[in-house]
């Protein structure tokens, strides 16, 4: 045997589950096709900018993240807890009052949250606030837009803000993935102030294939896995591995290219990277758009937001980068660049001919189809040696992602104890 375990993907999950494994004392060999560790997680830096492949951020309140990253070692650079609103020609800002008491007044008086929203919105949150255990009863799942409706909350906060918030968040305009999932993952936005690690996204998963104790093996991509009397092999255009177990890590989209699982549904989105000269905004939130009549989005941009505004290191001195995201649920998800500028004059109210495009992402497998009833499923055996992992696997998340792997690894080390 070449080793103990294979693991196929360095991404977070098998980056994690390498990282477990290897505690308990195990050898490991990490395959990654790629030409870097991250997976979903990466960085391009273009110009002297971070460009993430596709905007995302790190939520420091996620439990697996807490426990089993350092997050003081990357430097995270936050938003601010709220998100900035255009409608038509006003734009209004709304902040967690206790955090950002300057803006206290302007939230409390919005249009954007009527009472009875407010209400409504406590009333469903609150308990899954209150008690985590409630959002992992399947049988009392449903749709978010069914959930939505028979909460009452179906005024200007959720039309206006709520809507279009999680459709980027899901990469999911549908309102059809799970109730639960989505208060699982609010509470993590109470709980926690995202934001960016100085040196990029992927810094991440870099800092997680620093603590293994073999360098992962980059650019060498696992075309087929069989087991063998005594353990698995795998086939690589660098020739076969055999180990004693192996843990199949990759995305949703390439799960059933190499185990006999079906290829989880996907949802996508694209991310325009643009460098500024002079700074469109000065606040550090998301900004959403309101404008269509009847709310959400007048234009293909769901989101956008001056990054370098809460994470300075994204950009060079003197100069500022602006994300805008678009979702590939929608016809016009596949916008041109002319498009994305015409949005983006009308969300910023500014001229974008100064503006120069760094790079555009189009991600069309950014997380797996989160739909009711949300389970947290445990890795899957696909055979007497081969487990799958992943967040597909566990739920669409950076927290998903991490926990499965790390089950993963310690379900693998019993199987090898
Ligand atoms: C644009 C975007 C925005 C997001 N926003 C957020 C967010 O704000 N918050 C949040 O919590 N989550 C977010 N996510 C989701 C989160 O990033 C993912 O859930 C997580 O990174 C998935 O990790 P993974 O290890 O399961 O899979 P992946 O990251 O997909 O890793 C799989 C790895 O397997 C490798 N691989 C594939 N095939 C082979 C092969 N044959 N041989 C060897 N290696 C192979 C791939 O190259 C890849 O490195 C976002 C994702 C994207 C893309």
């Amino acid at each position: 045997m070449d080793t103990d375990i294979i693991v196929i993907g360095a991404g977070l999950a098998g980056l994690q589950c390498a990282r477990r494994a290897e505690r308990s004392g195990l050898r490991v060999i990490v395959l990654e096709a790629e030409d870097s560790v991250g997976g979903r997680v990466r960085t391009d830096q273009v110009d002297g900018f971070l460009c993430d492949r596709g905007f995302q951020v790190l939520n420091p309140a996620y439990p697996a993240v807490h426990d089993w990253i350092d997050v003081p070692g990357l430097g995270l650079q936050r938003f601010g807890v709220g998100v900035v609103v255009r409608s038509g020609q006003t734009t209004s800002t709304l902040a967690r009052p206790l955090r950002h008491p300057q803006l206290a007044l302007e939230t409390l008086r919005s249009e954007h949250l009527p009472a009875s929203d407010v209400l409504a919105l406590a009333r469903w949150l609150g308990p899954a606030l209150l008690r985590p255990s409630l959002v992992r009863r399947a049988e009392q799942d449903q749709t978010l837009a069914v959930a939505f409706d028979e909460a009452g909350l179906t005024g200007r906060l959720r039309r206006d803000v709520l809507d279009t918030f999680l459709a980027g968040v899901l990469a999911d305009s549908t309102g059809g993935s799970s109730a639960n999932f989505v208060r699982y993952l609010m509470r993590f936005f109470a709980l926690g102030v995202p934001g960016l690690p100085r040196a990029g996204m992927q810094a991440l998963p870099e800092q997680m294939a620093a603590w293994l104790d073999q360098p992962v093996r980059l650019r060498v991509a696992a075309r087929g896995i069989r087991e063998i009397s005594d353990g698995v092999q795998v086939d690589t255009d660098d020739g076969a591995i055999r180990a004693r177990a192996a843990v199949v890590a990759v995305g949703p989209q390439v799960v059933g290219a190499l185990t006999p699982l079906p290829t989880p549904a996907t949802r996508g989105l694209t991310t325009w990277w643009f460098r500024t000269p002079e700074q469109p905004q000065q606040h550090p939130y998301l900004i959403l758009d309101a404008s269509r009549p009847g709310g959400g989005p007048a234009g293909p941009i769901w989101h956008t937001a001056v990054v370098s505004n809460a994470a300075p290191s994204y950009a060079p001195a003197g100069e500022h980068l602006v994300e805008a995201t678009t979702l590939l649920d929608r016809p016009d998800g596949r916008a041109d660049e002319a498009a994305v500028r015409r949005d983006l004059e009308r969300i910023y109210q500014t001229s974008t001919q100064r503006w120069e495009l760094l790079v555009h992402h189009v991600v069309p497998h950014t997380l797996p189809a989160q739909l009711p009833p949300f389970v947290e499923r445990e890795p899957r055996w696909t055979g007497d040696r081969v487990l799958v992992t992943g967040d597909h696997q566990g739920s669409g998340s950076i927290q998903g992602a991490l926990v499965s792997g790390d089950r993963a690894g310690r379900v693998v080390g019993d199987l090898l104890a």
